[in-house]
């Protein structure tokens, strides 16, 4: 079965990690319970203990992160993150990262959470970029502009599949449509592909 590591509503019957707030959550088998960087407060607020209880009825959190273009400002957004990032540990909750421009401080951050399963979700950027995301122990996820980015193929051509799954996030088409021009762009048969990505978010997602 195809797998779609990030999505805000199941495209297809494909297994399939949805991010979503509380209320949602029971609606999916596979959920993650979400608090955007975008939608925090202007200031940091404790989180509300009912949150805890909610996150361990999740499959994992997120998505959660650091975004300098969007949101409160960075070292709000850090104090949220590092907050939730101390609550995934004890948990043993798997985590949806969403990272815009703050690679560094999200690295500071991971620094403090070594144990903790993290998913970098809509990777774009440069080989280096991912490299790094890589030996920092993160999962990454690619949709379909990265997969049009020739310079970064080329280098997952050349590195190998380790740590990398595919995501619909926001354009309609289902994950099997993704995983189908993944395979083709890099060069694997797609039930390959397939069933690499199944056993990476298995890695993710389950194990301990
Ligand atoms: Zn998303």
């Amino acid at each position: 079965m195809a797998t779609d590591f990030h999505a805000h509503r199941p495209k297809s019957a494909a297994r399939t990690l949805v991010s979503c707030g509380a209320e949602e959550l029971s609606r999916y088998p596979l959920a993650s319970l979400e608090l955007h960087p975008w939608k925090l407060p202007e200031q940091f607020v404790p989180l509300p203990r009912a949150f805890r209880e909610t996150l361990n009825g999740a499959a994992a959190l997120g998505e959660i992160g650091l975004d300098r273009l969007r949101g409160p400002a960075l070292p709000v957004q850090q104090r949220y993150l590092e907050e939730l990032l101390a609550l995934a540990a004890e948990l043993h909750k798997p985590v949806v990262v969403h990272c815009v421009r703050a690679t560094e401080e999200l690295l500071g951050a991971r620094r403090r959470f070594p144990e903790l399963r993290m998913l970098f979700h809509g990777f774009r950027g440069k080989p280096e970029r991912l490299a790094r995301l890589r030996e920092h122990g993160f999962f990454i996820s690619l949709g379909v502009a990265a997969l049009n980015d020739v310079v970064l193929v080329e280098y997952l051509r050349s590195s190998g599949l380790g740590g990398i799954g595919f995501e619909t996030d926001e354009v309609p088409e289902p994950i099997e449509s993704v995983l189908g021009f993944a395979a083709e762009k890099l060069h694997i048969p797609c039930g390959e592909l397939e069933a690499r990505t199944d056993e990476t978010f298995r890695n993710f997602c389950f194990s301990e």
